[in-house]
């Protein structure tokens, strides 16, 4: 059975300096680890098809589907705030982009092809580690509503990468409602190169924000798009890790699962990534970092919205800037909206928040697991998630009083707080196991993710770290 996708390749149509022509590496012995049924299915593809030795062989690099136009997409970007003016893709592999039966067009993108033009010292490919950590959390997030790209597949590669050690080959299938990045409009201004931005801009204008009439326009949806998703992610404890500009997309999707994780004990100064040593994507720093790197966006786009409104650069920088603003303020009520859901408030009132920031405070004094206090709310819990339950009792008398008589106030929370997320020690532990041939703990922790906030009081995975299996440092996905 060979695995048909429906490929129109508008990106691979754009002129040729926004990618080079690319085919994907071929491995040496490709095999299975997983199929997302549910995505294939909603993509138009036949799962059992993807599975078969010509699926894997498609999903591995080593046969190109009919359609494919394979391109590696060429960007630049901030890495920590330093500018790099190429990275591109270096490892990965553009097939082509799926219009599924719903018209919903989406990117397929191969994550660990092999070497490109744009691979500078790496090796193009990816060890079953960060294969794996991507599949769970991205997977995850997409359980939890949030905006993510998605694991469509997974295979090995039956090769030896050299990272500090010998490890397991693999390849991610990744889907995409683009991989545009706030880099790839970057890679362009810092060539001069207006024509480019103009294609981009109205490439993306038409694929992501089609009712956008022009730059400006385009820039507020972003920053909207970017808003809502940064308030979404801190409403879940959840760590991006590496929010440079090249990982920011444009469509509004978290994209690049690097060093991201979940917060277990709560702190907002939390940091997972090994070389995030002045913790610049702190949990807490991810609003600001968003419009930082929404600002360097602007700036690619100032050209355009010059011509656009027929004034000068000085005057444009001032109009962009107060469009950026908007940020805070978008940020701002959605972060409100999802943390009073999170408590069982419906329309939270300007005085909620200190409401809010008092549990959050009183949580970071103890450590307290983000997770599970928020979901404890519900099931009479949360007490026992402190190590003094005095400084939750004080705050939970206010809490009540404030949404007695509320009947919906419960269900509200239960739909709010997740059970289950993916905790760093669980991903640990299944990218442990499947370095060792085990896929079991993956498929078993992936299955339990697919259904968040609806697990059995004594789900095993709804339990934080015991002392000694806490997780602290996550690495790059190189
Ligand atoms: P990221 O980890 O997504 O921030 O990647 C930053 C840049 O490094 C991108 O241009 C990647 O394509 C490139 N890169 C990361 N890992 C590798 C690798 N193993 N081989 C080649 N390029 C890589
Ligand atoms: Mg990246």
């Amino acid at each position: 059975m060979i695995p048909v996708f429906a490929f129109d390749n508008s990106y691979a149509r754009l002129p040729e300096r926004f990618f080079a022509r690319q085919p994907p590496d071929p491995v040496a012995a490709p095999g299975l680890i997983a199929v997302n049924s549910a995505l294939a299915r909603a993509l138009g593809l036949d799962p059992q098809a993807l599975a078969t030795p010509e699926g894997v062989a498609m999903l591995a690099g080593n046969h190109l589907p009919e359609g494919a136009d394979p391109i590696a997409q060429a960007y630049a970007g901030h890495q920590f705030g330093g500018f790099v003016p190429q990275l591109g893709d270096g490892r990965a592999v553009l097939l082509g982009e799926i219009v599924a039966p719903d018209c919903r067009r989406v990117d397929l993108q191969l994550k660990g092809a092999g070497q490109t033009p744009f691979s500078r010292r790496g090796d193009g490919r990816a060890w079953i580690g960060p294969v794996i950590r991507e599949y769970l959390v991205s997977e995850a997030m997409a359980a939890l509503g949030v905006p993510t790209t998605r694991a469509l597949a997974a295979v090995t590669t039956g090769e030896t990468v050299w990272r500090e050690a010998a490890l397991p080959g693999a390849v991610l299938a990744r889907t995409a409602a683009s991989h545009i990045r706030v880099g790839t409009f970057q890679f362009f201004a810092v060539r001069g190169d207006t024509d480019a931005i103009e294609t981009l801009a109205r490439h993306v204008i038409a694929r992501h924000y089609p009712e956008a009439g022009g730059a400006l326009d385009l820039f507020d949806a972003v920053v909207a798009a970017q808003a809502r998703l940064v308030a979404h992610w801190m409403a879940l404890g959840f760590i991006h890790g590496v929010m440079n500009t090249d990982n920011m997309a444009i469509s509004g999707e978290t994209i690049d699962y690097g060093p991201c994780a979940f917060i277990d004990g709560y702190h907002p100064d939390t940091v997972f990534s090994s070389i995030d040593s002045h913790g610049r994507y702190a949990y807490s720093n991810q609003p600001r970092v968003a419009i930082w790197n929404l600002a360097q966006l602007a700036s690619c786009l100032v050209p355009m919205i010059e011509a656009e409104l027929g004034q000068p650069t000085e005057a444009v920088i001032g109009i962009a800037t107060d469009h950026l603003n908007r940020f805070s303020e978008i940020y701002e009520a959605e972060w409100l909206a999802r943390m009073a859901a999170k408590i069982g408030i419906a329309d939270p009132k300007p005085e909620d928040r200190a409401l809010i920031e008092t549990l959050l405070t009183r949580m970071a004094g103890q450590r307290a697991d983000f997770t599970r206090v928020f979901r404890g709310l519900a099931e009479g819990t949360a007490a026992a998630e402190f190590t003094e339950p005095e400084a939750y009792e004080g705050w939970a008398a206010d809490w009540r009083a404030r949404i007695a008589g509320d009947p919906a106030a419960e269900a509200r929370m239960r739909a709010a707080n997740p059970a289950i997320i993916p905790r760093n020690h669980r991903v640990e532990e299944a990218i442990a196991a499947a370095v060792a041939g085990d896929l079991a703990p993956f498929h078993a922790l992936h299955a339990a993710l697919a259904s968040p906030f609806d697990r059995p009081a004594d789900d095993p995975y709804r339990a934080a770290p015991r002392p000694g299996e806490e997780v602290r440092r996550t690495f790059c996905g190189t």
